[in-house]
Order: structure tokens, then sequence, then C-alpha cells
């Protein structure tokens, strides 16, 4: 009998854990209080279209985003960080990762490359997460970036330099997106000649209708 009770005591424990953890997830889908309810689902066509363009990464201040809710970064290497296949960043850029660490703004470095090392000796360096072998625009990699951050989609942006994988990805993830001028012109051949410039007249037809 007192097995029983003992076990029944157990279950409902088990059960109040199991609705305090549905309760937490809920509220952690919800944007925090005080902050914009987020930002609008880009689908259809819009996929391709980012929510907001700038000419480089330090243009993006640490408050604004705060001030959307965001509170992880995944971002793109590549002409958006840093030069093609480069590692180096330049003092402004690597300024601006630490004033959104100081903001207390979690980041990721997502990455298409599987073995390369380049990405985690980056993330080391800068103190935060890294996903690897991301095939973006796939949604996979988005959701373990947002599973290292323990954030949400409202509660995440991408910043990244290429419609169709960084902001195509993060649109079909449901993520605010950023889209950045590429650092350079030097390039993988098949963005240069392929991606490009489909890209260019999309931007300009998003522009056209008042998206961007
Ligand atoms: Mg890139």
């Amino acid at each position: 009998m007192s097995g029983r009770i003992q076990k029944s005591a157990a279950e409902q424990a088990h059960v109040a854990e199991a609705e305090q953890r549905e309760d937490a997830d809920r509220t952690a889908m919800r944007p925090p209080e005080g902050a914009s309810p987020g930002h609008p689902e880009r689908a259809g066509a819009l996929a391709f279209c980012p929510h907001r363009m700038v000419d480089a990464v330090t243009q993006i201040a640490p408050e604004e985003l705060k001030g959307r809710g965001i509170e992880g970064l995944i971002l793109d290497l590549d002409n958006t960080l840093v030069l093609w296949r480069k590692e180096e960043m330049t003092e402004e850029v690597l300024a601006w990762l630490q004033a959104l660490q100081q903001t207390g703004i979690q980041l990721c470095i997502l990455s298409n490359s599987l073995f390369g090392k380049r990405s985690a000796r980056m993330a080391e360096r800068l103190g935060c997460h890294c996903v690897r072998g991301a095939r973006k625009p796939g949604r996979r990699g988005f959701l373990r970036a947002m599973a290292e951050m323990k954030t949400s989609p409202a509660r995440t942006a991408i910043v990244g330099d290429q419609m169709f994988t960084d902001i195509l990805g993060g649109n079909r993830s449901g993520i605010y997106t950023i889209m950045v001028r590429p650092l350079h012109r030097r390039e993988f051949i098949y963005t240069k000649f392929v991606s490009r410039p489909p890209e260019r007249l999309l931007l300009r037809w998003f522009r056209k209708r008042g998206h961007i």
C-alpha cells in the first residue's frame, strides 16, 4: 500500500516537473517583456528577402538587437566577418562582437564546412558557440545553433552575406535575417557566377516593392 502511495507521489512529482518544463518552453517561445513582438514571417517569395540590409556588420547596434528581444546571433563567416577562407578579423569587427557579448547576446558561428577547423578555432578565440556542417539553407543547422544558445526563433537573428544560404535558411527557420554586403569580391566561383546575379535581381525587386 505504502509502495503504491510512494509511486503515486513520484508520478505526481514527475507530472508537475513535466508541466513546469512545458510552461518554461512556452515562455521561451515568447519575446521577453518590453521587447517588440518579433519580426514578420518571410514566406513564399519573401523567404529570399532579408528583414534588414547593412553595408557592414558593425552597422548593427547591439542595443537595437537587444531591443528586438534578440538573445542569440548566428554568424556567417566568409565575406561577413572575415575575407573568404581567411581567419583574421579587423579590430572594428572584433570590437563589435565583444560589444554584442557584453550586451548579453550570445554568438554562434554557423558554417557549411564539415571538416575545416577554422570556425572552431575562431569560436574558441571569441568564446562563442559553433555549428559546423550546417548545410545552409537547410533548417537543421539553424536549429542546432538555437539549441546551443538555448534561444527560440523569436529571440534569434542571423547575419550573413548570401541570400540563398544565410537569408533563405534564416527565414525558413523563422528567425530575424540581416543581409550584409560582402566584404570583398573574392569568393567561391559558384557563388560569384551562379548565386550573385539572381541575388542582385531579387534584391532590386524587393527594394522596388519596399520590402527592404
Ligand atoms: Mg558568406
